[in-house]
């Protein structure tokens, strides 16, 4: 008896744990001090810590601002208040709200759920209370842009969703789950595209683990030139799933191939900067572009030097290049878009083209993997 109370219990907390609220840090990169809140759709309920409840009416806009260290509101009707947090809980289940920060470039969001407000130093602490199927489709839209198939949508949709689970305990400390930032995923709000938000819901709780019912690191970039990057390579952790694999899917985009020249100069700074001395022809990164293969590390003069981190101090457009003299300056000649680790963007958007179907997307891309529900779904401990 004792025993089938438990097994209830854990049932219940999986559930839970899958399709639980998550508290998503709103502007976390600028950090305004003070925001507009507009009730687009609905009513909202104001909670003040220190006067109550006020009844927000659709159309209604409230100025929210730091003061003193404490949170200053004023309505349209010029209704004031000031309190150590705030919170607007929606009246009507299909409120909406736009949030528009003030001095700041940040675009306008509009959001679902409720939102909380604290003071934090030099800015506000604004906490944007939804659940992972919402926010979903604004997610992908960020990540995988307007334009594809439908079954292109459904596997960033997972890979997106296994991304949330995964790292829903990144900010544990800060005392939320994400960030709208690309430190965590962009999420720039509530979309409405169909195509985005059909497939989010027809993939609805489905995540991608490995063969112990973890979930995966749901890598993914732009292009990968004909070859994905093993994660070993380029971030020195590898998982069994992150492997190289030969591509044929993604070389009839633009950024399959490119090109970018560099100065000697600049490169023998890079070199000197790695204690290797400059100078000699044999110097140069010499992948071959004929033939299908990535070099993730070369060693010159005894010094080891990644291609990953060549990337990032010229901003190269990938990891994957080979370098040849021209006078002065140094042609670098490369294929592929971002770190190469995992889902190649271009090439599963091009087998959704060609009737692939999202499940099939991701087996290729992350071998031995499992389409699974999130209730079924465990977190590892330390993602
Ligand atoms: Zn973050
Ligand atoms: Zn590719």
């Amino acid at each position: 008896m004792k025993r089938r109370a438990s097994l209830v219990i854990l049932l219940l907390l999986a559930s839970l744990a899958g399709y639980a609220q998550i508290s998503i840090r709103i502007f976390a990169r600028t950090r305004p001090a003070s925001v507009f809140f507009t009730a687009d759709r609905g009513h909202y309920i104001l909670h003040d810590d220190a006067a109550g409840e006020l009844k927000i009416m659709q159309g209604d806009i409230v100025a929210v601002t730091l003061f003193n260290n404490r949170v200053v509101y004023r309505t349209l009707s010029g209704t004031m208040g000031a309190a150590d947090s705030l919170s607007f809980t929606p009246g009507d289940p299909n409120s909406l709200f736009t949030l528009r920060a003030t001095g700041g470039n940040e675009p306008q969001k509009t959001l679902e759920g409720s939102l909380r407000v604290k003071p934090f130093p030099g800015s506000l602490q604004i906490l944007n209370i939804t659940t992972a199927e919402n926010c979903l489709p604004g997610v992908v839209r960020a990540e995988a842009g307007k334009y594809g198939p439908s079954d292109y949508f459904r596997a960033q949709a997972v890979v997106a969703r296994t991304y949330i689970y995964r790292n829903i305990n990144r900010h544990e400390l800060d005392g939320y789950n994400m960030c709208d930032d690309i430190h965590c995923q962009v999420y720039p709000g509530v979309v409405t595209d169909t195509v985005i938000v059909n497939a989010c819901r027809a993939t609805a709780g489905k995540v991608i683990t490995d063969r112990d019912s973890l979930l995966i690191e749901a890598a993914f970039h732009g292009n990968c030139g004909g070859m994905t990057a093993s994660s070993a390579d380029v971030w020195l952790a590898g998982y069994p799933y992150l492997v190289s694999v030969k591509d044929p899917w993604c070389s009839y985009s633009a950024s399959s191939t490119w090109k970018k020249n560099i100065s000697r100069k600049e490169w023998n700074s890079f070199l000197s900067s790695k204690g290797i001395t400059p100078g000699t022809a044999g110097n140069l990164w010499p992948a071959q572009q004929s033939t299908i293969s990535r070099i993730a590390s070369r060693t010159i003069n005894g010094k080891t030097v990644t291609a990953e981190e060549i990337r990032l101090r010229f901003a190269l457009r990938s990891s994957w290049f080979s370098m040849t003299p021209a006078g002065d300056s140094i042609t670098v000649s490369g294929r592929g878009y971002g770190h190469g680790v995992g889902l190649c963007q271009d090439g599963a958007k091009h087998m959704a083209e060609k009737k692939l179907t999202y499940d099939r997307i991701i087996a290729f891309y992350y071998p031995g993997t499992l389409i699974m529900d999130i209730k079924n779904a465990r977190r590892p401990a330390r993602p």
